[in-house]
């Protein structure tokens, strides 16, 4: 049985990376998808569109132009879609650059976030599944993270404010019965990652020949975690959220296996055929020494599984990356 088979999804967000990967897996499940999109630019409209080009060409995509704060807009496309759920991407993403606006961080992924949960409400939707992120555990000595930890203390804007969404959406649930997952993604790589990441930024580096900064000794780690293994969380998760029941969770999506620093570079010299020059760079502020997901949560809720081994995965993404022009 299809799940998803004329399922009315709207994705906010899905011109980005995450997004228009789940667009094109919930589409080509019979699907019906609507995205809410506004072409922020942190990273150039071109990329956004060719992420949507393979939606557009099939049965049962729309898109909607627009912003997530804009309350009319969004209560109109509630009214005209009608969403059987809700995959809330949209978002102003990445550590580092909610250090230089961090008042827009917090309007778009929080003021953002609470728009949407009001026109859930007020139209009677019931499935709503929240993009959070890895940047809510802060600095933990204690690994692997798990959703019981306490999360009162991210050391960004950005992770602040994906707290507070998480905080938000339990609101919502509490109030309005709307079933929530809030799922924690744990730095997400793969064809069309955004450009401000890592491993993007460094593939680019080296593929020109340049040296990779190294912030801090090298040995800061991530659980990098392949966005086709994201893909089935999210899709697990909406399913999920399908029962009768109200239902609130916290999950972990993670690959559970942290790559430290020097060990992505060294890889990465692996892939391109020869070792990369690297320059040391003081430790940034905002960054966490290590992220490291306990994911059996979700693997026991959502039918999560960890699947793409980073080798494999890192391979294909330069694959895709020497075919890109802009890098
Ligand atoms: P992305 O930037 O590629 O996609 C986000 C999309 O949201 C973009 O297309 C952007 O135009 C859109 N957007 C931004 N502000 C908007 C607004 N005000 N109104 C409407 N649309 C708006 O990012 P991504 O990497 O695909 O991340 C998707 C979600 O996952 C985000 O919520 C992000 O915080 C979260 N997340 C991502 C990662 C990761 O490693 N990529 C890790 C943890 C959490």
């Amino acid at each position: 049985m299809n799940d998803f088979n004329t399922l009315r999804v709207l994705v906010t967000g899905g011109a980005g990376f995450i997004g228009s990967h789940l667009c094109e897996a919930l589409l080509t499940q019979g699907a019906k998808v609507a995205v809410l999109d506004n072409f922020d630019p942190f990273y150039p409209r071109a990329s956004k569109e060719q992420n949507l080009a393979f939606c557009r060409s099939l049965p049962g995509f729309s898109l909607v132009e627009g912003d997530l704060r804009d309350a009319d807009l969004v209560g109109r496309l509630f009214g005209e879609f009608r969403p059987q759920a809700v995959v809330h991407l949209a978002a102003r993403a990445g550590v580092r650059p909610s250090l230089d606006d961090p008042a827009l961080y917090a309007d778009v992924n929080v003021r953002g976030t609470t728009v949407l949960l009001e026109a859930a409400h007020l139209t009677g939707v019931k499935n709503f599944v929240f993009a959070s992120s890895s940047s809510v555990y802060g600095n933990r000595n204690t690994v692997p993270f798990r959703e019981s930890d306490n999360t009162d203390f991210a050391v960004s804007p950005y992770g602040a404010t994906k707290k507070a969404g998480e905080v938000l959406c339990h609101s919502y649930h509490q109030v309005y019965g709307i079933s929530t997952a809030c799922l924690r993604f744990f730095t997400v790589y793969g064809p069309r990652q955004r450009p401000d990441l890592a491993i993007r930024k460094f593939v680019r580096l080296a593929l020109a020949g340049e040296s990779i900064p190294v912030f801090g000794d090298g040995t800061t780690r991530r659980d990098y975690t392949h966005v086709r293994d994201i893909l089935t969380g999210i899709l697990g998760a909406i399913r999920w959220g399908q029962s009768p029941e109200p239902r609130y969770g916290i999950f972990n999506l993670g690959s559970s296996h942290p790559i430290e620093l020097r060990e992505l570079i060294s890889l990465i010299g692996d892939c391109i055929g020869h070792p990369v020059e690297t320059k040391s760079l003081p430790f940034q502020p905002g960054d966490v020494v290590q992220t490291f997901a306990d994911s059996s949560l979700a693997e026991q809720e959502l039918g999560f599984k960890h699947d793409v081994n980073f080798r494999d995965g890192l391979k294909d993404f330069v694959a895709w990356m020497k075919q890109q022009t802009e890098g």
